[in-house]
């Protein structure tokens, strides 16, 4: 076992909550260490809609995903957390009162006094559609995300599906691409009625294709796509070329390991109080779209919240002999001395 990290607060996830959970503990000078998955930050802001506008951040009237990700990345720079990205925890452990000691899979370790699960869905994967030989395909010519625009330029684009993502990325890849066809097993759309239209407007107009069927499959070689077969609802098959596939067929969100961890669980959440969102083991607390609570919602603004009330009452395990005095940003100079800015 290598020589244990320790740590103040260690932060299960580097999503949007988790990041600014670690402001909230730098203003009351505890140090923070975050774990993530992948191997940058924003978690689903960064992973499953980096370019999309977010309109609901209080004070903020839009701000993409990624956008989000780097403002959120730049208010934390004063306290200098400890990133580290591409590893999984696989364990927490008690070892103290409170007092955890905590594992990944690249066999770090960690102790530390707090631990903050702000694992969001958990390890999230896209699911991918029921065609025959498509994973030969995928990462060159089948992508599940759309991490930049710019890749499908000029591209014969298939898009399947027929809730928001494909609807979304149907309309915004339009423009790019050589040419998009929409694919979708029955004429029926799950995603925003304003994008259907606008969907259908373009098919009208000859812009765009649309097909109501199923891909039954796909043909190519070293990963390269060149055609897809589609098995229309009237059992017509076509064949169409193409380069580029974007299947978006949902994610599963898989709990993993935090099911592992001694703490309570309700559907997969971890249920919080709601005076500092601890779970039911003292000293661990969950943040953001992993914990539950009477009316809780999944927003990016109610993770926040609950990060600095999560923070007060870590507070009191970091420093259980220190009296917390609470304190505004706007005229406390220790607290803009923290940040950097008096
Ligand atoms: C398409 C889309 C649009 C959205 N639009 C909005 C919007 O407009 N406004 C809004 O408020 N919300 C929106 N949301 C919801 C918002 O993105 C989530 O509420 C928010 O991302 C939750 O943040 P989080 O930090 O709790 O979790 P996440 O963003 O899910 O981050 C959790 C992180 O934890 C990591 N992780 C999980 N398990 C482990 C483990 N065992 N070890 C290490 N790391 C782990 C994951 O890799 C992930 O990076 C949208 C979501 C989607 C999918």
């Amino acid at each position: 076992m290598s020589e244990a990290i320790k740590t103040d607060v260690l932060i299960i996830g580097a999503g949007p909550c988790g990041l600014f959970a670690v402001f909230e503990l730098g203003l009351l000078d505890i140090k923070a260490h975050l774990i993530d998955i992948l191997d940058k930050p924003g978690g689903q802001c960064a992973e499953l809609y980096p370019e999309k506008p977010i309109y609901d951040i209080p004070g903020v009237p839009m701000v993409t995903g990624h956008g989000l990700t780097e403002a959120l990345m730049e208010q934390i720079k004063p306290f200098n957390p400890t990133f580290h990205f591409g590893e999984m925890v696989e364990k927490v452990e008690k070892i103290g009162d409170p007092g955890f000691r905590v594992s990944t899979d690249a066999g770090k370790v960690f102790e530390c006094k707090v631990v903050v699960i702000a694992a969001g869905g958990g390890s999230f994967q896209p699911k991918r559609p029921p065609v025959p030989g498509i994973e030969a395909y995928e990462g060159r010519s089948v992508f599940y995300a759309v991490r930049k625009m710019e890749q499908f330029r000029d591209k014969n684009l298939v898009i399947v599906g027929g809730g928001d993502s494909a609807l979304d990325w149907t309309l915004n890849l339009h423009p790019l691409a050589k040419r998009v066809t929409l694919v979708h097993r029955r004429d029926d759309f799950r995603a925003a009625p304003h994008s259907v239209e606008q969907m259908r407007a373009l098919v009208s107009s000859g812009q765009m294709d649309l097909r109501i069927g199923q891909i039954t499959g796909l043909e190519g070689s070293d990963g390269r796509l060149s055609s897809a077969t589609i098995k229309g609802n009237d059992n017509a098959v076509e064949t169409i070329a193409c380069d580029t596939m974007l299947p978006f067929f949902g994610l599963t969100m898989k709990l993993g390991p935090v099911a592992e961890w001694g703490i309570a669980l309700e559907n997969n959440l971890v249920p919080v109080e709601t005076s500092a969102f601890e779970s039911s083991v003292p000293g661990i607390f969950a943040i953001g779209d992993i914990n539950t609570y009477p009316g809780k919602i999944k927003l990016i603004l109610c993770g926040f919240h609950e990060g600095a009330l999560m923070a007060q009452k870590a507070h009191r395990y970091v420093y259980p002999e220190k009296r917390l005095v609470f304190q505004y940003t706007t005229s406390s100079s220790s607290l803009q001395k923290k940040l950097g800015v008096s």
